[in-house]
């Protein structure tokens, strides 16, 4: 599971950040969290296929978030895509899509699918389990809980040898949870495998106020990645736009017990990275919390 962050800024872009888009890979697969515009060109210079996006969620409609979706829609219609693409989003979502497929024409050599969630839909994408959340921003607003189902427990081959069992394909028809049969005797998978093991999990924030409901629904989550868009310095003005501070985005991650804070959606009148993340360390003690830059890539690793 990795995730690039391709544009880190809120608002506008500036000469070092584009405008919002993190990508998260899983099996092949690409799943955009928001697609502000210069996004299709941060795919480019990416390792990430613009092609195999299947999946674009919108945290909401503010233009910063999703002025890159028509410039993408008709560079993958050049491209010849022909398999279908999937847009979800907030209340809204359905009107203003149908506005900016306006602008690329009706044409598309592929499907555009769009839906509108709610507070506590579940969805499967890209095999993993989708929860999206109400957040606090001033027009509707989705955060998104991503979760791996359980895996299988490990395999041990010495408890499969004692038991008698012949390398091949019973090992696989166990891994795969399916008991067997050898000489009238029935062997479980648990009787060669551990306890199963937690899949992995990480949570966007999109543009909020520090939320209660985000905090409670990202429960455990390894990665939180959480709008920064001011510092201490101007968290009046955080407050007055619907935003949240670097403080606050660790004292959610804190409640949340995130195992590890990035932070994006970073305003041009941010001085220095350097102020947020003392500010949200501050907070978190020795939780890792950085600042994202543009094409900065994260990799969660399953665990054993
Ligand atoms: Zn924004
Ligand atoms: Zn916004």
């Amino acid at each position: 599971m990795e995730i690039y962050f391709l544009g880190t800024a809120g608002g506008t872009p500036s000469p070092d950040r584009s405008l919002p888009c993190t990508v998260l890979r899983m099996g092949g697969r690409t799943l955009l969290l928001d697609c502000g515009e210069g996004s299709q060109r941060q795919l480019m210079i990416s390792p990430v296929s613009l092609m195999s996006v299947d999946v674009i969620l919108l945290s909401h409609l503010h233009g910063d978030h999703i002025f890159g979706i028509p410039g993408m829609l008709q560079t993958m219609n050049l491209f010849s895509r022909s398999h279908p693409l999937s847009i979800m989003g907030p209340r809204g979502t359905i009107y203003v899509m149908g506005l900016l497929m306006e602008t690329v024409g009706n044409d598309l050599g592929y499907s555009v699918n769009v839906e509108e969630l709610c507070h506590g839909d579940e969805r499967e994408v890209l095999g993993l389990r989708l929860e999206a959340v109400e957040t606090e921003h001033n027009v509707p607003s989705l955060g998104y809980v991503v979760r791996e189902p359980p895996r299988p427990g490990k395999f041990h081959p010495e408890r499969a040898k004692e038991l008698g069992i012949p390398a091949g394909p019973l090992y696989s028809r166990l891994q795969k949870g399916e008991a067997i049969e050898i000489e009238g005797r029935v062997i479980k998978p648990g009787d060669v495998m551990g306890p199963l093991r937690r899949g992995r999990s990480l949570s966007y924030s999109g543009d909020t106020l520090p939320s209660d409901s985000f905090a409670h629904a990202s429960r455990g989550v390894d990665l939180m990645i959480h709008e920064a868009t001011f510092g201490d310095d101007m968290a009046e003005h955080a407050a007055i736009s619907f935003h949240s501070t670097a403080r606050q985005a660790a004292e959610v991650a804190k409640k949340a017990d995130a195992a590890t804070l990035i932070m994006i959606h970073i305003s041009q009148r941010v001085v220095s990275d350097l102020d947020l993340e003392d500010e949200a360390r501050a907070v978190l003690g020795n939780v890792p919390a950085v600042v994202a830059r543009d094409f900065d890539s994260f990799r969660l690793l399953a665990k054993d």
